[in-house]
């Protein structure tokens, strides 16, 4: 059984499977508490589901796409299950998670979008640092950038860590923080070789973003 949040068919915003017909699957908690978190909903509320009941949930949809968000959905064990079934089944997977919690045992199919949390982002250290080596070719390392001090953090920690060579580094903007136009600025006057990222979704269904 995992407690799950939500199930629901949407456009994926993020990562490099941005613009795909997905499937998300949110499972309930998290351990962390960023200041930007938008899912803040996950917390708690959810109710317990058996892998087939997500299997036909997902199955609804006519796509081979299935992301795994939360909350954080490596606090639940059964998650790891799901993910392995699931690659089974012929589905791309793809799981974000905080950082904060072991990706040894993911499916090595899976596609880790792994989030390092920067020093103002409200969960300063909890970067788990042996994920460094439990990180596939295919694992992608997502910074949210709150402040100028946090797009130097970043540009150190990925230098300190060869990521940018061996990797996809994404900065996304923290809203309501930092722009897109400031944070590409910094890219470009940086030479930093991170992708900038904008949440497609949320351009998408929010509307006030696009000044509309
Ligand atoms: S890790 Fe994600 S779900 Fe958890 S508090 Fe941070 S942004 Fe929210």
């Amino acid at each position: 059984m995992l407690k799950i949040n939500e199930i629901f068919y949407s456009i994926q915003g993020e990562s490099s499977y941005v613009g795909i017909p997905t499937v998300f699957v949110r499972t309930t908690g998290c351990n962390l508490r960023c200041t930007y978190c938008d899912t803040k909903y996950s917390y708690f509320e959810g109710n317990d589901q058996t892998n087939l009941e997500i299997f036909s949930a997902i199955a609804a949809h006519k796509t081979k796409y299935v992301c795994l968000t939360g909350g954080e959905p490596l606090l639940q064990k059964p998650i790891f299950t799901l993910m392995t079934e699931l690659c089974s089944a012929g589905y791309l997977v793809s799981l974000e998670t905080s950082g904060s919690k072991s990706i040894e045992y993911v499916d090595p199919r899976v596609k880790v979008i792994l989030d390092v949390k920067t020093p103002d982002s409200g969960a300063a250290g909890s970067f788990l640092t042996e994920n460094l080596l439990f990180a596939q070719p295919s694992t992608e390392f997502k910074f949210v950038i709150c402040t100028e001090n946090d797009f130097d953090w970043a540009e150190d920690f990925c230098r300190q860590h060869d990521l940018f060579e061996k990797f996809v580094v994404l900065y996304s903007p923290s809203y309501g923080q930092t722009t897109e136009r400031w944070l590409a600025e910094k890219i470009l006057q940086q030479n930093s070789s991170a992708r900038l990222q904008l949440q497609l979704h949320k351009y998408i269904w929010s509307p006030e973003k696009r000044g509309v």
